[in-house]
C-alpha cells in the first residue's frame, strides 16, 4: 500500500510530499510538531496533544494554521487513508516559506502543514517491554526551551545514536548537577527502595510529555507515593525500577543504566502496572 502523506491542504502519495527548498522548518528547524498514539485506529490523548501544540505555536509566535476541528480532520483523514489500526501519527507545524533570513518572515506568511501516519509493531512492543530496554546516560547538550515541542532535535538524534552504538535504546540527558533531565524522546522515572515513583518536575528542563500527565494519574489511581523532583544518576543506578514514558511507547521498562542493572535487572512491577493501566485513563476517540 502506498503511504499517503498530508502536506498544506493535499493527500499526496509518499514518493510526492514535498516541502519547499525555503521552508523555515527545513532552514532553521522553526516548526513545532506533537506526535500522538493510535490504538485500534483512534487517537489517543489528542485533547492535549493539540493544546501542547497551541502552546508550542504561542511560544514561537507561529501562527495557527487552522481551526483545532480541521486539523483534528486531517489527523484522522490522515490515519484512515494510511490505514493505521496501531501506530502514530506524527503533524509538524513550520512557520512557513520565506526567503532564507533568521529574523521572522512578513506576518502574512503561511505556516507550512505536514502530518503522516504509520503503523507500529504492537506485538513487537510488547515484546520489547516484556524484557525492557538498556539506557545509557549522556551530557545535557540542548537549549534552555525543551519545554517547547519545537523541530530542533539535533542534540537528541545525537544521544540516540550514541544509544544505539552502546547497544541501547535510549539516552538520558544529565545536567551540570548530575540529575538527569528527560530522554532524547522520552520523560524519564524510578521507583526508589522504599517504593516512591520519582520523576523530574515540569519546568524548563524537560518536556511536559503527555504520557508524563496521564502516568500521574494511573499512578494516583493506584495510590503509588510521588515525588516529583530531580534525581540523579547515581540515585537511578540504585533504584529498584526505572521507566521512560512516551506516546509511541507508553511506560517503557527500563532494566539498565550505563550497563548496569537496575533492580534484579526486570522489568518492574511499578512500571508494569502503570503500562497495563495506562489506556484506562487515556482519552480515545
Ligand atoms: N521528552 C522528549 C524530549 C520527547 O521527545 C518526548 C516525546 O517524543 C517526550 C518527552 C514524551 O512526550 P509524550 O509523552 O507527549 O510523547
Amino acid at each position: 500500500m502506498t503511504r499517503t502523506v498530508y502536506v498544506d491542504g493535499r493527500y499526496r502519495p509518499y514518493a510526492q510530499a514535498y516541502v519547499h527548498a525555503e521552508d523555515r522548518g527545513f532552514q532553521f528547524a522553526d516548526a513545532v510538531y506533537e506526535v500522538e498514539e493510535v490504538k485500534g485506529g483512534l487517537l489517543v490523548d489528542e485533547r492535549r496533544h493539540l493544546e501542547r501544540l497551541d502552546r508550542s505555536l504561542a511560544e514561537l509566535a507561529i501562527a495557527r494554521p487552522m481551526a483545532p476541528g480541521a486539523l483534528s480532520r486531517v489527523l484522522r483523514e490522515t490515519v484512515r487513508r494510511n490505514r493505521v489500526r496501531d501506530g502514530i501519527v506524527y503533524l509538524q507545524i513550520t512557520r512557513g516559506v520565506a526567503r532564507r533570513d533568521h529574523a521572522f518572515p512578513s506576518p502574512d506568511t503561511r505556516p507550512s502543514v505536514v502530518v503522516t501516519a504509520r503503523s507500529l509493531n504492537r506485538d513487537a512492543n510488547e515484546r520489547i517491554a516484556a524484557e525492557g530496554i538498556a539506557v545509557i546516560t549522556v551530557p545535557e547538550n540542548r537549549w534552555p526551551r525543551v519545554d517547547i515541542k519545537s523541530v530542533s532535535l539535533l542534540p537528541n538524534v545525537l544521544a540516540k545514536e550514541a544509544a544505539r552504538t552502546a547497544g541501547a535504546r535510549e539516552a538520558w540527558f544529565v545536567d551540570r548537577d548530575g540529575f538527569v533531565t528527560e530522554g532524547a524522546s522520552s520523560n524519564a522515572w524510578i521507583v526508589t527502595r522504599d517504593g516512591k515513583l520519582v520523576t523530574r518536575p515540569a519546568d524548563h528542563g524537560i518536556l511536559r510529555g503527555i504520557t508524563r500527565t496521564v502516568v500521574l494519574d494511573v499512578a494516583a489511581a493506584q495510590n503509588l507515593g510521588l515525588e516529583e523532583r530531580r534525581f540523579s544518576v547515581a540515585e537511578a543506578y540504585e533504584a529498584r525500577e526505572a521507566f521512560v514514558t512516551s506516546a509511541s511507547q507508553i511506560v517503557m521498562p527500563v532494566v539498565s543504566i550505563d550497563g548496569r542493572p537496575i533492580g534484579n535487572g526486570a522489568p518492574g512491577l511499578v512500571a508494569n502496572a502503570l503500562r497495563r493501566d495506562f489506556h484506562r485513563h487515556a482519552e480515545t476517540g
